[in-house]
């Protein structure tokens, strides 16, 4: 998964997006960049591995001038998190620069790519997304809109792209919505952002979502849409709204924070656990269901487990004390809270089981008499194809096991997760207009002929 952030008119464009980008850490957090374009049309970029915070001292933003600029979070599979992979793509071709900036996943780019180095491509890196640079190139189109539209003909799947092209910044989403991208302006010009939380943090006014299937063109003159991707049913992601965005976002038109609640009290009324004493989350992607579990049900809510904020993802496991130390470095239980009480334990989802199976153990051995798991979204049971880096089918959990089998393996009296029809119906503007394959199975585009290819892609 990635998040993207762009301005256009800001007198210093590259420190706005640097801002930004800090409010979409936790969309990607393996490497960072940003592209100013300045005045003279002239593009520079810094990207590096890492965080936002390790990588943009104020000397490095100073050498990115310009009014306009794009940036990028990663989040990508291991093996293909090297500087070449980093965000955003510049390069030059006949008319100047192009640099582009994407989160999602292109379904067909094994097949396009392969098609361009037919024809003489030469690939620096083993993103998707580089891709769309030589199609943007190739085009043989003037406007820079007519440019994209022409290299997103015949692009299957997830997408939402930044793109400058000479003086314009152009923001394009995917026929089918995936993945959220919204419209902010500023006193002098405007945003784009996949999330709303980072449209906040620089002080820009929300205007609308960028349209599935949409082009936004920014330029000196201001706003302009092109819908000429053909148009599909939507299909946001479910597990934005889940897990993945910011509580403090609005996504697809509404307030993660809200969806999360109703989450959690529609568990509450689907699953309930009469005779606990308290609920508590797993934090912080389950903070607010465990708030919409603890209104409903009536139950206090706790903080039984408390989380180490400075444990990144890098964090190394020590191998003496295997997967467990991995969960204690992350996670501590609170005895007092914990002990001789019936628990509910309330988490946004359960991927491998491994996580949840070691906080189990740790709630107990906290003195926790019974543990009663309750998941915010329905069992995962397929991997993700449009940006969401799930792992494959072998070491999903609920994959391989029915639930009463989770419960055992995961060491918990009781464990309930919500259907898929009572995750829809709770997320704002559900049931339909959803993605939920990888819960369903139901694919909206056929599998890709060979999806370990597409972990060489941007992984995000
Ligand atoms: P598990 O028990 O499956 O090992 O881990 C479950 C935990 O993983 C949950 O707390 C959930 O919030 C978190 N989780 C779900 N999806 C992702 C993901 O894509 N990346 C990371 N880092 N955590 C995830
Ligand atoms: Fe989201 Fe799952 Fe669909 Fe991927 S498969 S886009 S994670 S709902
Ligand atoms: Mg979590």
């Amino acid at each position: 998964m990635c998040g993207i952030f762009g301005v256009y008119g800001a007198p210093n464009a590259a420190a706005m997006v640097h801002l930004g980008l800090y409010s979409l850490q936790h969309r990607g957090q393996e490497s960072a960049g940003i592209v100013a374009v300045d005045e003279t049309g002239i593009a520079k970029a810094r990207r590096s591995m890492g965080l936002v915070s390790d990588g943009f001292e104020e000397e490095i933003l100073a050498e990115l001038p310009g009014s306009i600029a794009l940036g990028h979070t990663r989040y990508s599979t291991a093996g293909s998190s090297t500087i070449e992979n980093a965000q955003p793509v510049l390069a030059r071709f006949r008319d100047g620069h192009i640099a582009l900036a994407h989160n999602g996943n292109i379904i067909n780019a094994s097949e396009l790519r392969r098609e361009l180095e037919n024809n003489g491509s030469i690939f620096s890196s083993t993103m998707d997304s580089e891709v769309l640079v030589h199609r943007i190139a190739r085009s043989s189109s003037i406007a820079p809109e007519d440019r994209l539209a022409d290299a997103l003909d015949g692009v299957e799947g997830a997408y939402c792209l930044l793109v400058a092209v000479g003086n314009s910044l152009m923001a394009a989403r995917d026929p089918r919505g995936w993945r959220p991208l919204v419209l902010g302006a500023t006193d002098s010009g405007y945003v784009v952002a996949s999330e709303t939380c980072a449209l906040d943090i620089v002080g820009a006014k929300y205007v609308r979502e960028v349209e599935p299937g949409e082009i936004v063109v920014i330029e000196r003159d201001g706003v302009r849409s092109v819908k000429v991707l053909p148009q599909k049913e939507a299909r946001r992601c479910v597990f934005e709204y889940v897990y993945f965005s910011r509580p403090d976002s609005r996504i697809f038109g509404g307030s993660v924070d809200r969806a999360r609640r109703e989450l959690g009290r529609r568990l509450a009324r689907d699953c309930p656990a009469p005779n606990a004493d308290l609920v508590f989350s797993v934090p912080d992607s389950a903070n607010a269901a465990a708030l919409g579990y603890a209104d409903e049900s009536g139950l206090p809510l706790e903080l039984a487990l408390i989380r180490n904020h400075y444990v990144g993802r890098t964090f190394i496991q020590p191998s003496q004390a295997g997967r467990d130390a991995k969960v204690k470095v992350k996670y501590n239980a609170v005895h007092e809270v914990l002990d001789g009480k019936s628990v509910v334990m309330v988490d946004d989802s359960i991927v491998r089981g491994t996580t949840t199976r070691g906080l189990v153990a740790m709630v107990r051995a906290a003195g926790a008499r019974e543990v009663h798991m309750r998941v915010s979204s329905a069992p995962i049971t397929g991997p993700c194809y449009y940006g969401i880096d799930t792992p494959s089918r072998e070491d999903l959990i609920a994959a391989n096991l029915s639930v009463d089998e989770i419960a055992k393996h995961i060491g918990v009296d009781s464990l309930g997760y919500l259907s898929i029809d009572g995750m829809l119906e709770s997320v704002p503007g559900g049931p339909k207009g959803f993605c939920h394959a990888c819960f369903s199975g139901d694919y909206p585009t056929p599998p890709p002929t060979d999806p370990n290819k597409l972990r060489f892609g941007c992984g995000c």
